[in-house]
């Protein structure tokens, strides 16, 4: 017992005690190096709106305390003696998961998002051997090494945090749904997963639509590679834009008139949600029939799909625009964020923790 609590690395975090109180600085420890795992300094994590979903327990089954945080991005410290694809120095990144059970189909179709036995989120989960998982509001982590990804030399360590998640959600089904040269996107919300959704979508070749509520972020969406911007609190947008679409990526984190959505698409186009709200959506089946139409969602994005992303993002100069904050900032970041009132990513400074 003394030999294993010796070499767990103990580790300064922010924790939420229970659903929506304020942050705390406290300390846990992380497992003792296996031999398949590494030890990474964490210098930079993103504020996912999900974050905020779990930490005010809107999506149900909080575990608290819970120390969340999903767009990790460090420099590797330690690793286990059996590592291979990793050495100490070396800059990576962790994402919405760190296990999943290797053999379901989907692990082996390099899809573990999607894991039969339970991938094993990040944080607020139980891992396998049934301890807590806790996030990237933290000096230190420990990852198996087959969830850890590489961070390309070109992209800075800050600017890298929020592919992790908003650049995977957003990636994944552009890829899944073939984007490309000809086809008409329109991206709903343009909030941290949004505005690398249109980098995204624009490097692929797509036509891009951006679809605000307001006209406040037409300027900052056209230098992001948009083509067009539309307010949706204007009614004519809606019948402006009706039958246009391949593909609406639906990246609102509350619920919208999911109808008036499907109407902007042409026959056989598809709105695929990443938004999350907490409560179900509604919507008019005719809306789907009358144009062949579909609703799909997705989930983040498998361990190579991530690696692709980011290595297309270092090529393609693809960068979030992020705010850099302070520990003593993510209470007011949060409700920041609420209020769209970010541009368009906090990311912590993890030196100030
Ligand atoms: P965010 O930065 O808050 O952006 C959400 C955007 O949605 C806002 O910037 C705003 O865009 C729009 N919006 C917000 N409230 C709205 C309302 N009441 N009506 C209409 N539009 C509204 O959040 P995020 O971090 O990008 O995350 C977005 C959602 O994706 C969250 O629900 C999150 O949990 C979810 N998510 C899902 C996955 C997945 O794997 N599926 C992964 C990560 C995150 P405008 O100001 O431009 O209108
Ligand atoms: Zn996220």
């Amino acid at each position: 017992m003394c030999n294993i609590q010796k070499n767990m690395t103990m580790t300064r975090v922010l924790s939420v005690p229970s659903a929506k109180a304020p942050f705390e600085r406290t300390t846990i420890e992380r497992r003792e190096l296996r031999p398949d795992d590494v030890l990474i300094d964490i210098k930079f994590c993103g504020i996912c709106h999900s974050d905020i979903h779990n930490a005010f327990d809107e999506w149900g089954g909080g575990k608290f305390p819970m120390v969340p945080g999903h767009e990790i991005a460090g420099i590797v410290v330690a690793v286990g003696s059996e590592v291979t694809k990793f050495a100490v120095g070396d800059r990576v990144g962790v994402g919405c998961f760190v296990d999943s059970c290797g053999e379901c189909e989907y692990c082996l179709n390099g899809e573990e998002q999607f894991c039969t036995k339970g991938v094993i989120n990040t944080y607020n989960d139980e891992d396998y051997d049934g301890n807590l998982t806790y996030g990237g509001y933290s000096q230190k982590i420990v990852v198996k090494e087959d969830f850890v990804v590489r961070i390309p030399d070109a992209l800075d360590l800050d600017v890298a945090a929020p592919l992790l998640c908003a650049g995977i959600t957003t990636y994944s089904p552009l890829k899944h749904w073939n984007i490309g040269p000809g086809k008409k996107v329109a991206i709903v919300g343009m909030g941290g997963l949004g505005h690398v959704a249109i980098q995204f979508a624009h490097a692929m070749g797509a036509e891009v639509t951006v679809l605000s509520r307001s006209m406040d972020k037409k300027s900052e969406a056209l230098s992001f590679g948009a083509d067009h911007y539309f307010a949706t609190s204007n009614p004519a947008t809606f019948s402006e834009l009706a039958g246009r679409f391949d593909l609406m990526l639906n990246t609102v984190s509350a619920n919208l008139d999911v109808d008036a959505y499907l109407s902007l698409l042409r026959v056989d186009g598809t709105l695929v949600n990443v938004g999350a709200p907490a409560e179900p959506d509604q919507y008019h089946v005719f809306s789907l029939i009358m144009g062949r139409r579909s609703i799909a969602g997705s989930l983040v994005g498998g361990i190579r799909e991530t690696q692709e992303m980011l290595d297309f993002a270092a090529q393609h100069g693809i960068t979030p625009k992020i705010e850099v904050i302070s520990a003593d900032q993510v209470d007011e970041a949060y409700q920041r964020v609420l209020r769209s009132d970010v541009r368009y990513r906090f990311v912590i400074d993890i030196s100030t923790l």
